[in-house]
C-alpha cells in the first residue's frame, strides 16, 4: 500500500515511463537502469526506496529514419 506511482518522462528521448518507489528491503542492491529506447542512465534509487520503470509510450520517432538508414558497411 506504500506503493506510489508517478510518470517519468525520460530525458533524453522522450519516453514515457510509470515510475514506481517501492521500499527497498535491502541496502546495496544497486543495479545500473537504463532508458529501454536509447540506454540513457535512469536512477534505479531514491533513498531507501527502489525504482522501477515501466514503458508506457516509447518516444516520438524523430531519428527512426536516420536509424533506418545507417548500413552496415
Ligand atoms: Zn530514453
Amino acid at each position: 500500500m506504500s506503493d506510489e506511482v508517478m510518470r517519468y518522462s525520460c530525458a533524453n528521448c522522450g519516453a514515457l515511463y510509470d515510475l514506481v518507489r517501492v521500499e527497498a528491503e535491502s541496502v546495496g542492491t544497486d543495479c545500473e537502469l537504463a532508458c529501454l529506447m536509447c540506454s540513457a542512465p535512469l536512477q534505479s534509487r531514491d533513498g531507501r526506496f527502489a525504482l522501477k520503470y515501466f514503458l508506457l509510450e516509447p518516444p516520438r520517432p524523430r531519428h527512426a529514419q536516420r536509424i533506418a538508414a545507417r548500413r552496415a558497411m
